[in-house]
């Protein structure tokens, strides 16, 4: 006798769920789905213990009629395909009509149901894999999934779910994904009654990002931009927030949720001298662009992307990023400029001239896979230009000259009381930051006008260092700074940068001298070991502690207000700190 034979309904059912569902977020990722699938606004997801327990979804979507409640648990059974026409737009949200029929075998499930349209709702009842129940029931319109007991039938499977926390964070992660992706729909999420996240659904990404993220809205930065003809737009945290993973970076493309390294890459580049090294912001960018020239696989699980132009793609990304990042500091205007309407009475009265814009140009982009060689920064080495940058007054932030108060604390930070808020400057990090955009405006517009040190400078390094060293002279020439071999174990510095010239030398070149620094430099682009170069000089011109008078508080000031990137330092650093009433009320228990 033969020994194959069909399987049944069910096993089939319970196959199916092991593809669908391997834990509770598998489970509320279709539910989330059909509840959008309904044209709901307001989405709230309750969990118990992570949804090991119980998951409810709850919607105020289209309902579904009495007569159909039973269709929906079975298999095969779906209203989607009908109601689209476009196969690819159904291929993409995986409709199968099979979701709620596989998760019923394997878990108690209830449904409740209004479409506004029947007399009265209907709930369904089926315990898993068991026989159906029904009755009529009264609900607003939209619809109640609930699903418990997950794996009842299935011991194995349930062994194999992590802890509750853990099934809970990623639950947390997705329902984020959801509201990032879907501004308009209002979402909540509740593990044992706790509320994890709410999100307003009010149409503005940036306030979905705020409260989805738990981040305040004044750390999200918007941009919006088209290069190359592809269109990046979303928002960003200020530099000055950042995080140790990625896991908070969501990209899409024409709409739907992708990764790519390119990405990454794209992102990193653009960030490079604004947060530090192994950080990165929280980010949701949407790339929209010729579907000619993109090429997503459409399987449901999979998220992969290519393009046919890399390079437009990563610099379109890049350009947007860089949009948001570095923006002066324009907000601050009002409160500078009312600040000169009140008579208080001055600590220190600070005159506000005009400043110099200093951006950065927009050139500073190399394609992802830099490929220049060192006979070509030794051609702008010995073409020393005459200095001449770019100087007009910023027409957005001072109009006329005025006042502000400006207090110095511990030769360390400069506090600055505004109309609606103090702002704290840390003048150390303020003035690295300020020497290395216009060390590295110089370099790349080969524009560095260097001038001869009173002295120079003899630095003696040990005897393993000198070959390193000496491999690195043409790039640090090519910086501005006159630097050769002396003899085996000196080297001189003749002339620098005038803004250099309080560099402590020795300093300097010591803080190349690490190990696992000197391993960094040796596998940089020469780009990347100019940048290092270039960072760790601005870092060696600055001192902490230095008493600065009036007039050089000013200038720092106005410089930090016109600076392009108005939050960090080159290391990743706050450049300021920014205090309103509010959070000061609150600090005093001012309720
Ligand atoms: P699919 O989503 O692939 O159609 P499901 O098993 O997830 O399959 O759902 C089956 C059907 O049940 C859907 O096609 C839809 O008609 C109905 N349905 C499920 N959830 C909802 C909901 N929240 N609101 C309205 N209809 C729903
Ligand atoms: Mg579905």
């Amino acid at each position: 006798m033969g020994c194959i034979q069909k399987l049944d309904q069910s096993t089939i059912l319970k196959l199916a769920a092991g593809e669908i569902i391997d834990r509770p977020v598998s489970i509320v990722k279709e539910l989330v789905e059909n509840a959008i699938d309904s044209g709901a606004t307001i989405i709230k997801v309750h969990t118990m213990q992570g949804g090991i327990a119980e998951i409810r979804v709850e919607d105020n979507g289209c309902g579904i009629a009495n007569e159909d409640i039973q269709l929906t648990v079975e298999p095969h059974a779906t209203s989607k395909l009908l109601a689209f026409d476009d196969i690819g737009h159904v291929m993409t949200m995986g409709f199968r009509g099979e979701a709620l029929a596989s998760i019923s075998e394997v878990a108690d499930c209830f449904i409740l149901s209004y479409d506004g349209k029947d007399a009265l709702g209907m709930a369904l009842k089926k315990t898993a894999g068991q026989k159906q129940e029904l009755t009529k029931k009264a609900r607003e319109q939209g619809t109640t999934v609930t699903i418990s007991h997950l794996f009842k039938k299935i011991p194995v499977r349930f062994r194999f779910l992590k802890s509750a926390t853990s099934e809970a964070s990623l639950i947390t992660k997705l329902m984020q994904q959801f509201s990032l992706h879907y501004p308009s729909i209002q979402f909540e999420l509740k593990n044992n009654g706790v509320v994890v996240l709410e999100a307003p659904g009010n149409h503005r990404l940036a306030d979905q990002f705020s409260h989805a993220l738990n981040v305040s809205s004044d750390d999200v930065l918007t941009f919006q931009k088209v290069t190359h003809g592809i269109a990046v737009s979303g928002v960003i945290t200020a530099p000055t927030k950042t995080y140790k993973q990625r896991s908070k970076c969501w990209f899409s493309v024409n709409g739907r949720m992708v990764k790519s390294p390119l990405f990454f890459r794209a992102l990193d580049q653009a960030l490079t001298d604004v947060i530090p090294n192994q950080s990165y912001p929280a980010l949701v960018c949407n790339i929209e662009c010729n579907t000619e020239e993109v090429d997503i696989n459409i399987h449901p699980k999979k998220e992969d992307v290519k393009f046919a132009n890399q390079d437009d793609v990563f610099i379109a990304i890049k350009r947007a990023i860089q949009s948001a990042v570095y923006q002066p500091a324009q907000s601050w205007q009002d409160s500078f400029a009312a600040i000169t309407k009140t008579d208080s009475p001055t600590i220190n009265q600070l005159p506000i001239t005009p400043p110099t814009l200093t951006r950065p140009k927009e050139k500073i982009e190399e394609p992802f896979v830099t490929q220049k060689d060192v006979s070509q920064s030794n051609a702008t080495m010995d073409r020393m230009v005459e200095f001449s940058m770019a100087s007009k007054p910023s027409p957005v932030l001072f109009e006329s000259a005025h006042t502000i108060q400006w207090v110095s604390f511990k030769k360390k930070y400069i506090i600055v009381p505004l109309n609606n808020y103090v702002l704290m400057f840390d003048q150390h990090a303020v003035h690295e930051r300020i020497l290395y955009d216009r060390f590295k405006s110089e370099a790349d517009m080969s524009t560095i006008v260097s001038m001869p040190l009173l002295m120079p400078e003899y630095v003696e390094v040990d005897h393993g260092r000198v070959e390193f060293i000496t491999s690195l002279i043409p790039i640090i020439r090519s910086l501005g700074i006159d630097f050769d071999a002396f003899d085996e174990h000196t080297f001189i510095i003749r002339e620098v940068p005038q803004y250099l010239s309080k560099m402590n030398f020795s300093e300097w070149i010591h803080s190349w001298m690490d190990e696992s620094i000197i391993d960094e430099l040796r596998n940089a682009s020469i780009e990347e070991k100019k940048r290092m170069l270039q960072m760790k000089a601005c870092k060696a011109a600055v001192k902490a502690g230095q008493r600065l008078n009036d007039a050089e508080v000013r200038g720092l000031i106005e410089s930090c207000i016109d600076s392009p990137t108005q939050f960090t330092c080159p290391h990743g650093r706050p450049l300021y700190i920014k205090m309103t009433e509010q959070q000061l009320d609150s600090l005093f228990l001012r309720s």
